[in-house]
């Protein structure tokens, strides 16, 4: 049986990637950080398909705790075969001018530091093993730069060059790294925009929907599970908004 620790699990896309490796048969480990209760609940449910999954507490901004994280998911799960790097902050759409110095940080520290932190601290089970698939979630906006996005879009930007540079690093030593890219993904991330601005940015996607967590999830999975000759690349998952 395989094992995979996806961070920020306890919500959104993270969630839904838990629930499709379960169903895979894959354990899996489940961080969260605020969300504990949403957590365990999640890793309750997913122990009743039969696999065994995990909830475990960090903020991967904390270098720390991110390490903790990684040694309680090797102990717990027996072993790791994939790192989804899946935990992110937005910040509400704001010009740059408006944008404080803590919330720079903020974005920064979540979305590039807790990813480093996180692959730093697996890096070490996967070279060992000669094997590992390690997966990030950059944004379209990592791809392209969003206005009023200028937080956000630069961390994400960050996340890509992030997965090129390990790709190239870790090939030698059998671990694959990707990034998935998604566009507008219906969940709490985009709670605060109202009807119209939803229904604006619907109209630019070429499949005519948002995206849902579980398109998200086949991304990820089609990376760690599907697709071994695949190592350094971005796959967009955004219904065709960014060709
Ligand atoms: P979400 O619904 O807001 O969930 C965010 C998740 O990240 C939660 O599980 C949260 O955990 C966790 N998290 C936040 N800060 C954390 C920290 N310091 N340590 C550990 N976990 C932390 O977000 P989402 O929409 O599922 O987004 C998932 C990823 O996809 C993010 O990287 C995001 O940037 C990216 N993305 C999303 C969209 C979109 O349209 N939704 C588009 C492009 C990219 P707690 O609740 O436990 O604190």
């Amino acid at each position: 049986m395989s094992a995979v620790l996806i961070t920020g699990a306890s919500r959104g896309i993270g969630a839904a990637t838990a629930r499709l490796f379960a169903q895979k048969g894959w354990d899996v480990a489940i961080n969260y950080n605020k969300s504990e209760g949403a957590a365990k609940a999640l890793a309750e449910e997913l122990t009743g398909l039969g696999v065994r999954a995990c909830a475990i507490g960090a903020d991967v901004s904390d270098p720390a705790q991110a390490a903790g994280l990684v040694e309680r998911a090797v102990a717990q799960l027996g072993g790791l075969d994939a790192l989804v790097c899946n935990a992110g902050v937005a910040l509400p759409q704001q010009l740059v001018t408006d944008t404080t110095d803590a919330q720079w940080r903020q974005v920064f520290s979540t979305n590039v530091d807790g990813a480093f932190y996180t692959i730093r601290a697996a890096t070490p089970h996967f070279v060992r093993a000669k094997a590992g698939r390690i997966v990030t979630l950059s944004s379209m906006w990592g791809m392209t730069g969003g206005s009023c996005e200028v937080a956000y879009s630069a961390s994400k930007g960050a996340v890509i060059a992030m997965t090129r540079a390990l790709a190239k690093e870790l090939g030698p030593s059998g671990v694959a790294v990707n990034c998935v890219s998604p566009g507008v993904i219906a969940t709490d991330m985009n709670a605060h925009l109202d009807e119209q601005s939803m229904e604006q940015l619907r109209q630019e996607i070429p499949l005519e929907r948002l995206g849902t967590p579980e398109d998200v999830a086949a991304a990820i999975w089609f990376l760690c599970a599907e697709a071994p000759f695949v190592t350094g690349q971005v796959l967009s998952c955004c219904g065709g908004m960014v060709i």
